[in-house]
């Protein structure tokens, strides 16, 4: 199925965004901390022309599935369901910030796997934006699109998440690392360190526990800032300061006063084994004081490191299931997440190769 079969007519504009993956500062973002992702190689692309009539039409091909909104002057109260909730979303983030945005069609494909922890969401909305912002001449820069894609994922989609997978959708590329500070939004795009390329395996384990488990950690590093009178655990720099706090506040702390440090190294392009080093750091840090690693996940992440021509592996994402991060020597890619799969799968777990495609 494409554009033309489903509305009969060609696309106007067509736009992508990549989807991504964190290397490094894992659980900061609410500390008002410091992240490092990358953007995958799989994207999503929309095809977008204008409506003949009063709604807007919604065809994902990878859902297979149709929606018709009638247009926000007709009934701006209606929240839509499903995967139309984010593409809604974004065109009345649009229209909140004054665009006027006459009804539309969209058919969205795309190859980022979804719902893997890859952030398929913030590549529909960001693609979504930049195709709205191609279509009509929208005055919007890419910031803004990650800011507004943000806003729809919270305030439609119903998903209170952070502005990382946004920002690294609408700025990252495969070949960089995005620094960002999820404070100021400063930010500095530096080059994957040299000769190495990365690997993703999703563990097969769901993450059964992640909501619950997110929202105590949230709160336990809240009660630890309140202890240490600042405003968010970014604010304390030495590693030391948090060595006076009650367990398990104290470990929780320890993790994300250590992970912005190591993003903080990393930023200033470290060789290409220090930054394997970091990430091992990373996963022992998250498994140990952070306890948001499970048996399997820390299986895989011991089978990628104990792999030759892998420089360091961690778990990504929040935890509790869900996929590894390698970074590995280029070229080597396919052949490590092949053999480090199928040793994986041994041990009773299906897990599957996420990146290289
Ligand atoms: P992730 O962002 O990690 O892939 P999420 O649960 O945040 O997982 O987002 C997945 C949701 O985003 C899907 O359930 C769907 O609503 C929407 N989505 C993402 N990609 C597509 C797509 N290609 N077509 C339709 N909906 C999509
Ligand atoms: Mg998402």
């Amino acid at each position: 199925m494409d554009f033309q079969q489903i509305f009969n007519a060609a696309p106007t504009v067509q736009s992508s965004a990549p989807g991504r993956v964190n290397l490094l500062g894992e659980h900061t973002d609410y500390n008002d901390g410091f992240v490092l992702p990358t953007a995958i190689p799989q994207e999503t692309t929309v095809y977008l022309g204008l409506s003949p009539n009063n709604q807007h039409h919604l065809y994902s091909a990878e859902l297979e599935e149709w929606v018709d909104i009638t247009d926000s002057n007709m009934d701006s109260s209606l929240k839509p369901q499903g995967f139309a909730s984010y593409v809604v979303g974004c065109i009345r983030m649009l229209e909140q910030v004054g665009h006027s945005i006459p009804p539309v069609n969209i058919f969205i494909t795309s190859a980022v796997p979804i719902g893997s922890g890859l952030s398929s969401s913030a590549a529909l909305e960001v693609a979504t934006l930049r195709g709205l912002r191609s279509l009509l001449h929208l005055d919007l820069d890419d910031v803004k699109i990650a800011q507004l894609g943000q806003q729809a994922e919270i305030q439609y989609a119903g998903v209170n998440c952070g502005i990382m997978d946004q920002m690294a959708s609408s700025l990252a590329d495969p070949q960089h690392l995005l620094f960002l500070d999820t404070r100021t939004l400063e930010r500095q795009k530096i080059p994957l360190p040299q000769d190495t390329e990365v690997v993703v395996i999703d563990s097969g384990i769901p993450r059964q526990l992640a909501t619950s488990g997110y929202n105590q950690r949230r709160a336990e590093c809240e009660e630890a800032a309140r202890l240490l009178q600042v405003k968010a655990l970014r604010d304390v720099t030495d590693p030391e300061t948090v060595e006076t706090l009650p367990e398990p506040l104290r470990r929780r702390a320890r993790h994300v006063v250590t992970e912005d440090n190591r993003v903080l190294e990393a930023r200033q392009g470290v060789s290409a084994e220090r930054f394997g080093e970091l990430m091992n750091d990373s996963h022992a840090s998250l498994r140990d004081d952070y306890e948001v690693s499970v048996t399997g996940l820390d299986q895989l992440v011991e089978l990628l490191q104990k792999t030759p021509d892998v420089l360091g592996a961690r778990l990504t994402g929040a935890g509790f299931g869900g996929a590894c991060v390698a970074l590995v020597t280029a070229g080597r890619g396919e052949a490590i997440a092949h053999e480090v799969l199928e040793n994986y799968n041994k041990l009773g777990y299906s897990g599957h190769i996420l990146v290289p495609e």
